[in-house]
């Protein structure tokens, strides 16, 4: 008689504490508060292959500043894309309109084929996981701070998880491994390894579009890598949208959209911007030059 409504407490409390991690690491990308509320007549979004269409895209968060304009892209689903371009270019605000943080003020966003405006919010986040540049952890352990990606995950999944994430070296130094309590009151992680713990929260939850704001902040190389490494794992066959800042992480990607001001300038695979001469190789010649003599 105890343990039910107890048993069911439990899962209340994580189901709460669950959507709590998805709006705080939502916060933590976007910084801002939901500007849009759902049509009376909104349906939920039905995710089956994960094809993203940008058509004719425009926006402004006010009137007189248009920031976007006529952003027009396929991402097949399954495949890998990475926006790249100088800061203030538009890149974060693409994001937040396939959110539906915002609707455009022009053209449409479909998923599947489905244009999001006419869809709940809740039902287009459903479907696509962030792995932001700052994590928020909670006051828990490192396992329950996982789990947040799907409450209902089994041991065995979440071991799986931390697997893939490359987490399981770090886990295996804790004192109390994943028992070890995380967060501002416990143990503090490194930028590096909070951005491997979303990783894992993400592949627990799986969702068939992954968003992953690549950190600006210089990770060192070994966590770098394990983090890129993670990313290549999790992403294979799904829809993937990468802001990136450094492009030798993205010359694999199927697409790379290069923003200016707004617009998008080039898009094509990495040997195609190149051929193209234009701004990516600029940036790309610019990177190169950083990297040998720094
Ligand atoms: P970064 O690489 O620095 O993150 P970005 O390419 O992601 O830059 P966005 O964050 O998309 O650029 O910003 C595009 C433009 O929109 C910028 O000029 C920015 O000042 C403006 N902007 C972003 N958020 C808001 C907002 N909430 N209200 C008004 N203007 C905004």
């Amino acid at each position: 008689q105890i343990f039910m409504p107890l048993n069911f407490l439990g899962f209340v409390y994580r189901e709460i504490r669950g959507s709590l991690t998805n709006i705080e690491n939502l916060f933590a990308l976007l910084e801002q508060q939901p500007a849009i509320v759902d049509k009376a007549d909104a349906k939920e979004l039905h995710v089956t292959k994960g094809e993203i269409v940008f058509e004719n895209v425009g926006f402004a968060y006010h009137k007189d500043r248009q920031i976007l304009e006529n952003v027009n892209f396929v991402v097949k689903a399954g495949t890998k894309v990475a926006v790249v371009g100088e800061s203030g270019a538009g890149k974060s605000t693409l994001v937040k309109l396939l959110f539906r943080f915002y609707d455009p003020t022009a053209g449409s966003i479909k998923i599947d084929g489905q244009d999001i405006a006419q869809y709940t919010q809740d039902s287009v986040r459903q479907h696509i996981g962030i792995v932001p540049q700052d994590t928020v952890l909670f006051n828990d352990t490192l396992y329950e701070n996982i789990r947040y990606g799907r409450p209902d995950a089994s041991e065995e999944e979440i071991q799986e998880a931390i697997k893939l994430a490359h987490l399981d070296a770090f886990v295996n130094l804790l004192p109390d491994k994943g028992d070890t309590q995380v967060g501002e009151r416990g143990l503090k992680l490194s930028g590096g390894e909070k951005q491997r713990v979303s990783i894992a929260r993400t592949i627990l939850k799986r969702p068939p579009i992954m968003v992953f704001d690549e950190a600006t902040s210089s990770l060192d190389s070994q966590s770098e890598q394990a983090i890129l490494s993670a990313l290549r794992e999790i992403a294979k066959g799904y829809t993937s949208f990468m802001i990136a800042h450094r492009l030798s992480t993205i010359v694999d990607a199927d697409i790379i959209i290069v923003m200016d001001k707004g617009q998008i300038a080039e898009q094509g695979s990495h040997s195609d911007l190149l051929n193209l001469n234009g701004i990516y190789t600029n940036l790309w010649q610019a990177q190169q030059k950083n990297t040998n003599t720094g």
